[in-house]
């Protein structure tokens, strides 16, 4: 396992005071000891396949690769997970580490809602006490979600706080985890926030490549050119390119949302447009003003609206071991439409960012090249959204 200390090159580490590092601490002890034992591997391996449905399959789109014209496409079905989306991989693999460590209390934020609901369904199934801070203003415009967490037995706490989005449902769930760490595990939803969250999300959602890598191998003997997945805190970014690291044949991409367009104010592009800052205790590429406070970012998928990113993603980039691109709200909705037509896939709004420079990617490319694109979640949860925007346009 790489970057123990928890820095990547200049990135990462925790800025955190004493009393969280201590936590922190606590954390990090469990999850070196546990991430090696035999016992918890094969539980974890035991509710990915029986509870989650992994291994899912890597799915060559062929009717999307024509419809490209170039490279063939391969999907990774991380939407036919349990819950639709690869979260559900983390927060399994959290919750299950907070057993092991004694906790009788899960908490978690949740901005979208969608890391509450994966949180709140490994709570359901561990059957353990579950509580979800989110900001007040997102829990009405998620109220669906808000209801799936109830049903599912969480408490979903409102967060008045500031703007009342995801940024303070994190403080919120910080100072819980401080005032609270004798009997309480935090389980945070990306590859992001001080030492050893990002290691730790990365090695939960590494079952990703790891499989994508075999099943490549099995259906054209040879690896890919290129591995494409979007980037939000980019847990399944990183979840699917760690395995691949070491194969430098293979071109990494990362997509990330550029909004109205990256010379507007309208984007979450943190990489591309980002300055290096500290956000939520960790370094990282940020979208920050000059005293850094985060300023408001804006993509139109709610699950990659964040204005940080992982320290792993941030390293890659400087070593130029991936390449970070970046896909407006506009061709992410085309490639959410095209996709649903050719193949029958609905596809979330977050990986249509993946799929939309899949095929810009294709298109350039010979018939003989091979591309992997993460389908990190399905669609369903964004339909009304697309049809409210698609309704007005008429
Ligand atoms: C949350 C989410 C993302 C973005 O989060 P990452 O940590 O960058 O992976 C992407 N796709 C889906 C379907 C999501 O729910």
């Amino acid at each position: 396992m790489k970057n123990q200390d928890g820095y990547f090159g200049e990135f990462g580490g925790a800025y955190v005071q004493e009393d969280l590092g201590k936590v922190l601490k606590d954390v990090e002890r469990a999850f070196l000891y546990y991430i090696k034992d035999e016992d918890f591997l094969r539980e974890l391996e035991y509710y990915q396949k029986d509870y989650i449905g992994r291994a899912n399959p890597l799915y060559y789109a062929k009717n999307l690769s024509e419809n490209a014209g170039g490279a063939k496409i391969y999907l990774k079905r991380e939407d036919l997970n349990h819950t639709g989306a690869h979260k559900i991989n983390n927060a399994i693999g959290q919750v299950l580490l907070a057993k092991k460590m004694g906790k009788k209390r899960i908490i978690a934020e949740t901005g979208a809602g969608q890391h509450g609901v994966a949180t709140a369904t490994a709570c359901a199934l561990f059957d353990i006490e579950c509580t979800v801070y989110m900001g007040e203003v997102d829990m009405k415009r998620q109220s669906l979600n808000v209801f799936r967490m109830e049903l599912l037995g969480a408490k979903v706490i409102p967060v008045t706080k500031g703007r009342k989005t995801l940024k303070d449902a994190v403080d919120a769930a910080l100072d819980d985890f401080v005032k609270n760490s004798e009997d309480t595990f935090y389980v945070l939803g990306s590859a992001v926030g001080p030492h050893p969250y990002p290691i730790m999300v990365r090695e939960f959602q590494s079952v990703i490549g790891e499989e994508a890598r075999k099943q490549i191998l099995e259906k054209e003997g040879r690896l890919p050119d290129y591995i494409v997945a979007c980037v939000g805190g980019g847990s399944n970014a990183i979840g699917l390119f760690n395995p691949f690291y070491d194969d430098k044949q293979v071109k990494i991409v990362g997509v990330e949302p550029a909004g109205l367009g990256l010379d507007t104010n309208e984007h979450a592009s943190s990489i591309s447009k980002g300055t290096t800052g500290i956000i939520h205790g960790f370094k990282c590429y940020t979208i920050q003003d000059k005293n850094g406070d985060d300023l408001p970012v804006h993509s139109i998928a709610a699950g990659l609206d964040y204005p940080g990113v992982g320290p792993e993603h941030c390293y890659y980039k400087k070593t130029s071991r991936a390449e970070y691109v970046a896909i407006t709200d506009e061709e992410a909705l085309e490639a959410f439409s095209l996709l649903s037509r050719t193949e029958g896939i609905i596809p979330a709004l977050e990986s249509s960012h993946a799929i939309a420079y899949g095929v810009k990617l294709a298109k350039k490319l010979p018939k003989d090249k091979v591309i992997i694109v993460n389908l990190s979640g399905r669609g369903d949860k964004d339909a009304i959204q697309v049809k409210e925007i698609f309704n007005s346009r008429r």
